[in-house]
Parts: structure tokens; C-alpha cells; sequence
């Protein structure tokens, strides 16, 4: 992705660094050549040329931009699971997730790690958005998903003849499992997604209680993604999928749901973030009737928010990591929506908003692995920024309005906001 040249000015906006420190207020940030080059209070700010270019704050806010850490560009809005794979074909799909990729952006997301896409879409979604041929935030691809045959994603009955070929790897043991991970290789993945656990979306055979992979199979996962570079993440909500995955070196938990005592310590210990995807819970309680979500998935969806609410408070009231984002692209629960997760996490679950920026920045620059350039207003990190209309900290439900937003910067480049306008649809 191409950054930007010269100098571009940034002042008279709060400056939230993403850091947990306290605010700057009447701020200035100048970036030069694509990297921050001066964070602090506008009255000490270094003196720039005439040619910079200045983007007027207006007392609003300037922050790092935001990272979903659980992206799925190829959910298209489904209305039930079966949609995810054969709806469309993957050209379609392909069209579709690039739309949602640029969409992300122009929410303020100039980073995103995928949570599994159909075939390698977000492979080569990735390769689109780096080349500048279409805008997305900064992707990490997970490819194909890996599942337990007969698990939460194995759906299509043996006699259609289809498997699930093109959104997840069906394994049973560690053999398969490895074999697996290999095939995600040569794809040319960075995050290896797997199922550990089931949903309350099925609650008839594989429910947020059920456990979809052995520990064997998690642990040959494990295994092979890190012999060859790669990490590791899971849909974990049992409590015993939990510690298997924790047990078994996974890199990051999805969701965490039943965290009990002795996951807590094991978390703690590994330092493992966490990405709870909490909102979705709540879209699901909320809409569910109205797109005919039985009353069973909607009461375990119940069950999941209060169990992974309370999971995520714990975790982070112990020093733990937690990771915003969260399986956008449901039709109760739609691309474009994505900060809503963090008003939830004010409102519902009573991080502070400070705390909740820190999650959805700083954290999210952690698991992708790019904390030394991305995530935080640090001089010398890649201007991915957000200058935002109003006080974030005072109403951080803000951020769900992409009209408030003057501009979203990636390296230095505005690439969207009201100084692009006009959006697109
Ligand atoms: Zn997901």
C-alpha cells in the first residue's frame, strides 16, 4: 500500500493516542511521508513549511484508526448459516467483499484480521487492497475455516453431494487436521481459524456447549501453523474448549464465552487476547424474530451475551487483553455497523471509553502483529488516522456515524471521510 509524501498538518482536534494515556487537548499531528512525526499540544508543535497540507480538527477528535479484529469480508448479510457457502458463486462473492472491504474503511477500520472467508477471497481480497487497486483496511487473511465433521460447520447433508468445501476443511483426527493446516499454506494465509466449539445458532446438534474438534486435532492444528509462521485463533465458547485451545497454543481465543476460574489463570498467564464479539449476540436477540430465528437460538444467544460479557469484563478487569470486532455481515448485524461493538462495550459492559479505544486500536495492532507500526499516535507509526467530528470520549457511539468522520488516513492518504465526499451508497 502506497503512503503518502510530503507533509500534512492535523490540529485543533483532541488527540486520543490509543495508548491508555490521557488525552492531549487542542492537539497537532503532522505527518511526513506517511508516518507520524509529531503527536503533542498544538502550542509546541514544530514549525512546518508553507506546503504542507492542513486538515482543521474544528475541536473535534484525532485518533488511530480503528482495527475490527474479527472480519468476515465475505459474509454478504446472510440470513441463515446455509447462506454462507452456495447462495452465490465466489465470483459474486468476491464483488461482494470487496464492497465490504471498501466499506470498512470508510468506517474508520484501516486494519482488519479476517475470522474466515469462503475459498482464499480474503487471500487475494488482501493482495487487491495492498496493491491500491481497491480500498480496505490493512487485512490479515484466514482462508478456509477448520471444523470436526459433523461440527457447528458442517451443515450440508452427505446426500447433496456438496460437502463445504469452499468455506471450511472438514477433519476428523490429527492426521486430517494437519493435512489441513498444510493446504492453508500454500493458500497463502496468515491466521489458521478454527471451531473448537459450537454456537447457539445450532441447537439441535452442536450448541455453544458442544465441543467440535479433540484436543489432539487443535493441538496438531497448532503444530503445523507454527511451524510454518502462521497463528492460530477459534471459535471457542465451552468452557473446555476454551482451556483446549489455551491448552493447545492457540494464539487468540474468538468469543471466550465460559470462561471459568481456571481458563481466567491460563489466559492471564499466556497473555492470549481475547475477541468476545459481544454485539452480535445482542443484534441476534433483538432482530432475531424478524428474520425467524427460532426461539431456541435466540435464548442461547441469550445465554452467550450475559456468559460472554461477564467473561469479557473478568478478563480485562485482570489485566487481560480484549480484542474488538465481531462477525459483521449478518443480516440482523450488517457490514458497516462495526462500531457498534463499542458503544456495546460502554453501555453493556462497562469499559470506560478510553478503554474501549485502547481495545479496538492498540490491542487490535497486538494481534495482528503490527504493534510497532500500527494501532497507536506514536511518532514514527504509519498515519493510519481518524479525524473525527465531535468528543469521542464523551459519546464514542460517534464512531457508528461515518458522516462524522472528516477523514480516514491510511499512511497519510485520506482515503475517505467528508474531505473525500461524496460517499459512495
Ligand atoms: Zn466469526
Amino acid at each position: 500500500m502506497k503512503t503518502a509524501t510530503g507533509c500534512t498538518v492535523i490540529s485543533h482536534g483532541t488527540a486520543i493516542l490509543g495508548t491508555g494515556a490521557a488525552p492531549i487537548p487542542d492537539a497537532t499531528v503532522i505527518v511526513r511521508d506517511g508516518k507520524i512525526d509529531y503527536v503533542g499540544p498544538t502550542a509546541l508543535a514544530p514549525l512546518i513549511d508553507r506546503s504542507a497540507t492542513t486538515i482543521n480538527a474544528r475541536g473535534g477528535t484525532i485518533m488511530p484508526g480503528l482495527i475490527e479484529a474479527h472480519f468476515h469480508p465475505t459474509y454478504f448479510n446472510v440470513e441463515a448459516l446455509e447462506d454462507l457457502d452456495i447462495k452465490y458463486p465466489v465470483e459474486y462473492v468476491t464483488l461482494l467483499a470487496a464492497a465490504n472491504a471498501k466499506l470498512a474503511l470508510e468506517c474508520g477500520y484501516t486494519a482488519a484480521r479476517s475470522g474466515g472467508s469462503l475459498f482464499n477471497v480474503d487471500v487475494w481480497l488482501k493482495k487487491a487492497i495492498e496493491s491500491d487497486l481497491i480500498p480496505g483496511p490493512r487485512l490479515a487473511a484466514s482462508g478456509r475455516e477448520i471444523c470436526g465433521v459433523g461440527g457447528l460447520m458442517d451443515w450440508n447433508p452427505d446426500y447433496r453431494k456438496i460437502g463445504m468445501d469452499g468455506l471450511v476443511l472438514l477433519i476428523n483426527g490429527a492426521d486430517e487436521a494437519r493435512s489441513a493446516v498444510r493446504k492453508l499454506v500454500k493458500d497463502g494465509i496468515e491466521w489458521v481459524k478454527t471451531y473448537p466449539t459450537g454456537d447457539a445458532a445450532s441447537p439441535d446438534v452442536n450448541d455453544h456447549h458442544t465441543l467440535c474438534m479433540t484436543f489432539e486435532e487443535m493441538h496438531a492444528v497448532v503444530a503445523t501453523a507454527h511451524n510454518h509462521g502462521l497463528k492460530v485463533t477459534g471459535h471457542c465458547r465451552a468452557t473446555e474448549g476454551i482451556k483446549n485451545a489455551l491448552r493447545a497454543g492457540y494464539d487468540t481465543l474468538e468469543h471466550g464465552t465460559f470462561v471459568d476460574d481456571e481458563a481466567l489463570d491460563m489466559i492471564l498467564e499466556r497473555n492470549t487476547p481475547v475477541i468476545p464479539a459481544l454485539y452480535f449476540e445482542l443484534a441476534s436477540i433483538e432482530r432475531g424474530p424478524e428474520f425467524k430465528l427460532s426461539s431456541r437460538v435466540i435464548d442461547g444467544h441469550r445465554e452467550t451475551l450475559e456468559g460472554g460479557a461477564e467473561s469479557a469484563r473478568r478478563i480485562f478487569k485482570a489485566g487481560g487483553r480484549i480484542g474488538l470486532g465481531g462477525d459483521y455481515g449478518f443480516g440482523w448485524n450488517p457490514h458497516g455497523q462495526y462500531a457498534r461493538e463499542l458503544t456495546f462495550f460502554v453501555n453493556y459492559v462497562g469499559f470506560t471509553p478510553m478503554e474501549t479505544l485502547t481495545c479496538a486500536t492498540k490491542t487490535g495492532a497486538e494481534i495482528l502483529g503490527r504493534e510497532h507500526e500500527l494501532g497507536t499516535l506514536e511518532t514514527g507509526k504509519l498515519a493510519d488516522v481518524l479525524v473525527v467530528e465531535g468528543d469521542v470520549l464523551a459519546d464514542i457511539s460517534i464512531l457508528e456515524d461515518r458522516q462524522r468522520l472528516i477523514a480516514v488516513m491510511q499512511g497519510g492518504v485520506v482515503k475517505a471521510g467528508q474531505l473525500v465526499r461524496p460517499p459512495t451508497i
